[in-house]
């Protein structure tokens, strides 16, 4: 079968490998659906990929890919009718732990107490491809409801953006300030919005915010064009901030004003990947009693909770993509996406 592998430097190749077959306690799928996650970007544009991000080493190629959705084509021995059979239609948790420590068995294997043995997709061989070999226990259904393309994006983008918004406990009567409308920002953006929640979409690009609108958002706000950006979210807050704020883009000065601009007892997440930021401590933070979360991804329960929500209250997640490439496009795909403008994007590797 052929793989995309990222070569670093915004180069990738497209790449043969042999057909896997499922050891004991794995399964084969077969990918119908692979989604381009902003963090894809992280690993295709630096040298050294994933281990620049902490999630360690690779060695060889690696096929990329974390956002995978399609069906089971093979199982291996000692897998339960209950856990995969084949044809059936399922998500992966895109990460592989001991399997027995208390992180794994409550379905949060990227926090393995042994450290996340794989990261597919980052460190694993993942998704853009036609098949990916995993474990049994990193299956996730996918609701007869849902198409493959918002079980992919729920596998990692929209599932981040659901991860996160369940640890700021957002509640109808909120306003969350969301910084960066990609795939995570706007699954956000979407979501909050359908939970009730008043959105305040933040973007240095006016094509990814008038999205932002079609997605619930209800103010807009460019940082580009802003001169003061906490100023303008305090204005649209009848002078207090924001409830809640959330960044998505990783950029350090989107992160500090994601701290300012929250209101007194306020909660600021992150979940872009990546660089760092600068606060002061006693104005920024304590003076208000300001919360800080980090929130890395979602458990393998959280990804079906997110899945039925999506199915149950019909959420258009689908309208999220704006592209969709089949794999022997992923040179064009990928540099479409780099330029981080548009919409999502997926691979149907078949
Ligand atoms: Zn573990
Ligand atoms: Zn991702």
């Amino acid at each position: 079968m052929k793989g995309i592998v990222f070569l670093g430097e915004r180069k990738l190749e497209i790449m043969d490998f042999p057909d896997p077959t499922p050891g004991p306690g794995e399964v084969v799928l077969e990918i119908k659906a692979s989604g381009m996650c902003g963090s894809d970007l992280k690993f295709y544009r630096p040298i050294g990929g994933a281990a620049s991000m902490g999630l360690g080493k690779v060695s060889g190629p690696l096929i990329a890919g974390h956002e995978p959705c399609g069906v089971v084509a093979a199982v291996g021995a000692g897998v339960s009718e209950k856990q995969a059979k084949v044809g059936m239609r399922v998500m992966q948790h895109h990460y592989r732990g001991c399997g027995v420590c208390d992180h794994c068995n409550t379905g949060w294997r990227q926090l393995c107490v042994e450290g996340v043995k794989e990261v597919y997709g980052a460190t694993g061989h993942g998704a853009h491809a036609r098949y990916m070999k995993c474990p049994a226990d990193t299956l996730v259904t996918l609701p007869e409801e849902l198409s493959f393309e918002t079980g992919a994006a729920i596998s990692c983008g929209t599932g981040t953006a659901w991860g996160a918004l369940h640890r700021l406990n957002l509640q109808a009567d909120h306003t969350i300030a969301i910084f960066g409308q990609g795939p995570v920002g706007l699954s956000a953006t979407q979501l909050a919005s359908s939970m009730g929640a008043r959105v305040i979409a933040l973007d240095v690009s006016d094509q990814r915010l008038n999205r932002a609108k079609e997605f619930g958002a209800d103010v807009l706000i460019n940082p580009k064009t802003t001169e003061n950006v906490v100023q303008a979210i305090k204005d649209a807050t009848q002078g207090r901030g924001a409830h809640l704020s959330l960044d998505c883009s990783s950029s350090p000065q989107a992160r500090q004003q994601a701290v300012q601009c929250v209101r007194t007892w306020g909660k600021a997440c992150f979940v872009g990947e990546g660089d760092s930021v600068t606060l002061n401590v006693s104005n920024d933070i304590l003076r208000r009693q300001v919360t800080i979360i980090g929130s890395w991804t979602f458990s393998t329960v959280g990804q079906a909770e997110c899945a039925r929500y999506i199915a149950e209250r019909g959420i258009d997640v689908d309208k999220l993509f704006t592209r969709k490439w089949k794999l022997e496009q992923a040179k064009e795909a990928y540099e479409w996406f780099d330029a981080q403008s548009d919409g999502k994007g997926v691979i149907n590797p078949s």
